[in-house]
């Protein structure tokens, strides 16, 4: 069934009110009419099975039938840090991570990060990032939109690891602890429904430097390889997302 997400505001106890781009898609590419059923998510804690009432200009009225349990997301909260990369790769990071399940993004710079990040176009390059990762989160039945921030110097970044449960440096250069067994054991020692917060650190095109690293793991980072293969840096939260999610049962299977 199409899903789609609308803010808190337009849940009301017995209708939830769809507009802008959504109204359109509903009214022009779905062809809705009335009786309808339909999904709607207020993207943080309500989530309801709605029938269209009415189609106006710009606006699609849906009654609500029935409220639904949020089943989707993963008790592992994985918020995925990347240094900004080139073109629109941090597009596909985004919607390919959304789909695997992270509930969040964090865009960076760091010694080696190519691009420049321009401050004027920051609001219009967001926007559309959010944009793909709500239409990700609709495609992938989620019940949340994931966030996505705005970029970070290197320094905030490193001050924001306090905020998580564990925080995984994705460092190419590492030979010694692995992913697998850096989280695994802290996963399994998890209570059955708790939640974890866990940020991964993804580098640039160009990878960390060995300062980078260590000043990473002072922040309270573990330094972590993904194996024998070198990845693309769009590749690599992916994976490690995919990763973490698949040890805790996540994936499915569990
Ligand atoms: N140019 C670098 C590779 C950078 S890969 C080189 O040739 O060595 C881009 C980013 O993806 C890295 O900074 C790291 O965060 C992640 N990555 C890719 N492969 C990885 C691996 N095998 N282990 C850990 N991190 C990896």
């Amino acid at each position: 069934m199409q899903r789609y997400f609308v803010t808190p505001e337009q849940f009301h106890p017995d209708t939830v009110v769809i507009s802008g781009e959504d109204a359109r898609h509903i009214a022009k590419v779905m062809r809705g009419k009335a009786g309808d059923k339909l999904i709607v998510s207020d993207g943080v804690s309500r989530e309801a099975l709605v029938e269209i009432a009415e189609i106006e200009m710009g606006e699609v009225t849906v009654s609500i039938l029935e409220m639904l349990d949020m089943t989707h997301e993963p008790r592992i909260k994985i918020t995925v840090a990347q240094s900004l990369p080139k073109g629109d790769k941090l597009e596909t990071v985004i919607q390919k991570c959304t789909e695997i399940g992270a509930v969040g993004f964090l865009p960076f710079l760091s010694e080696r990060t190519i691009v420049q990040y321009d401050e004027r176009k920051e609001s219009k390059r967001l926007e559309r990032w959010r944009k793909i990762c709500k239409e990700a989160a609709e495609q992938a039945h989620r019940n949340i939109v994931p966030e996505v921030h705005s970029p970070l110097s290197w320094k905030l970044l490193l001050k924001s690891f306090s905020g998580y449960d564990a925080v995984y440096f994705c460092y190419e250069k590492e030979e010694g602890l692995q992913l697998r067994s850096a989280a695994a054991p802290w996963l399994s020692g998890l209570p059955p429904q708790a939640q974890g917060k866990v940020m991964v650190v993804v580098g640039p095109e160009g990878g960390f430097s060995p300062e980078e690293c260590r000043a990473a793991e002072e922040a309270g980072a573990v330094s972590v390889g993904l194996g024998r293969r070198i990845l693309r840096c769009e590749t690599a939260g992916m994976v490690a997302a995919a990763c973490i999610l698949y040890e805790s049962g996540e994936m499915g299977g569990a």
